[in-house]
């Protein structure tokens, strides 16, 4: 069968396949120790189900507005507010079924042909994908592990050019954990209005952070920005509601409204009974959150600490999200009985058939010399896998 051109710039997202490997190996009955979560392995609070069941109950099931009901466009506008200090009318609000979904509409509506749009990187496996599906071209900002994975305004200058149109920012970011103060998100906001270039600020791990870290919307720190940015978060990594589809983005008026134009071409409105769970999560108790982010820094702290123990890898402190991103570097070139190690997918490879532990190489994300582990697992897991990688590199001559 003819496929459409477009379908051969892309790639099926690793982290999912990684995912479904370690599953069908799990379905022959091997115990596999899985790293590969990208989704909190917490279950969604009660008071968000509840209102999803009483959504259901009230015969709240049909179609909404496209870009989402009032109720959760004004839970959404508070949550700005008070988190963020950003105000933003209604119109300004999109809802769609995820952030992914959010992201894919908005490059979508922005970007074409001959546009060039930016994005640091280790970076999210869907961010190039997207942007080639726009048509545009993903121009790669190598960021440096020793500088903490943040994209330097130095460079960011260097990169800009007449055809760049936008830039992704991800902070704390997937898969690195790197999340940028005030002062570096002013740093990068001169560069960025000197350019004149967009910011997407996908905010999806604001709430995921440690240590005191106080997160910071760009467009909050640069006022003069706030027309140029577009804020995408949603609720499916701060409320466990993966499965939900809810995301959305906030930002200038004309750029929202061409999104949910197009979103009533594709999907029309995100499912109404998630729209309900999704204002209970905004504007409800949130003390679960507390919880969650307590036991990821308890878990994080373990399993930073293991990998930076063991000989041949290194491991930097993430200040947020739910990952680790151990570099590599050192088991490179070392093998076991004839079978070598070249990069981070010849590693994964390794581990699982070796140890039957599950990590998700790092090419994809962007570098070939680190892997990627997530935390939100238990306790008990990670332990145990850290006991079993530790093994298998002693194992490597
Ligand atoms: C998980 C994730 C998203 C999207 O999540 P949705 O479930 O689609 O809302 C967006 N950006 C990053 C960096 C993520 O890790």
């Amino acid at each position: 069968m003819k496929l459409a051109s477009r379908m051969a710039k892309i790639k099926p997202s690793p982290t999912l396949a990684i995912t479904a490997k370690a599953q069908a190996l799990r379905a022959q009955g091997r115990n596999i120790i899985g790293f590969g979560a990208g989704e909190p392995d917490f279950d969604t609070p009660d008071n968000i189900k509840a209102a999803a069941v009483d959504a259901i109950r009230r015969g709240f099931t049909k179609y909404t507005p496209v870009g989402g009901t009032d109720e959760l466009k004004d839970a959404i506008r508070a949550k700005l507010k008070r988190d963020n200090g950003l105000e933003y009318d209604r119109s300004e609000i999109v809802v769609s079924c995820g952030a992914k979904h959010t992201l894919f509409n908005l490059l979508q509506v922005l970007f074409e042909e001959g546009d060039e749009v930016l994005i640091p990187s280790p970076c999210w496996v869907s961010y190039p994908d997207m942007v080639l599906l726009s048509g545009a071209t993903p121009v790669i900002l190598e960021t440096k592990e020793s500088e903490g994975f943040k994209a330097d305004p130095g460079l960011l200058r260097s990169k800009i050019g007449a055809k760049t149109r936008a830039i992704i920012l991800n902070s704390p970011s997937n898969p690195t954990g790197a999340a940028y103060t005030r002062e570096e998100l002013s740093a990068l906001a001169s560069v960025i209005l000197e350019g004149k270039i967009i910011v997407i600020s996908d905010d999806i791990y604001e709430k995921i952070v440690y240590d005191g870290f106080q997160f910071a919307d760009i467009a909050s720190v640069r006022p003069d920005l706030r027309p140029f940015t577009v804020v995408v978060n949603g609720v499916s990594k701060s409320y466990s509601m993966t499965g939900w589809r809810i995301g959305y983005a906030a930002g200038d008026r004309e750029i929202i409204s061409a999104v949910t134009g197009f979103q009533s071409q594709n999907t029309s409105n995100p499912t109404s009974i998630s729209q309900a769970a999704a204002v209970e999560a905004l504007n409800g108790d949130q003390s679960s959150l507390g919880i969650m982010v307590e036991e990821f820094r308890r878990r994080r702290d373990f399993m930073v600490e293991g990998l930076d123990g063991i000989p041949g890898m290194s491991c930097l402190r993430p200040q947020g999200a739910f990952y680790a991103f151990p570099n590599i570097a050192g088991l490179i070139g070392r093998s076991k009985g004839g079978r070598a190690i070249r990069g981070s997918g010849d590693l994964a490879e390794y581990l699982l058939d070796e140890v039957d532990v599950a990590v998700v190489p790092g090419l994809p994300f962007g570098s070939d010399s680190h892997i990627r582990l997530s935390y939100a697992t238990s306790m008990a897991n990670i332990q145990e896998g850290l006991k079993r990688i530790k093994h298998a590199i002693s194992l490597l001559k």
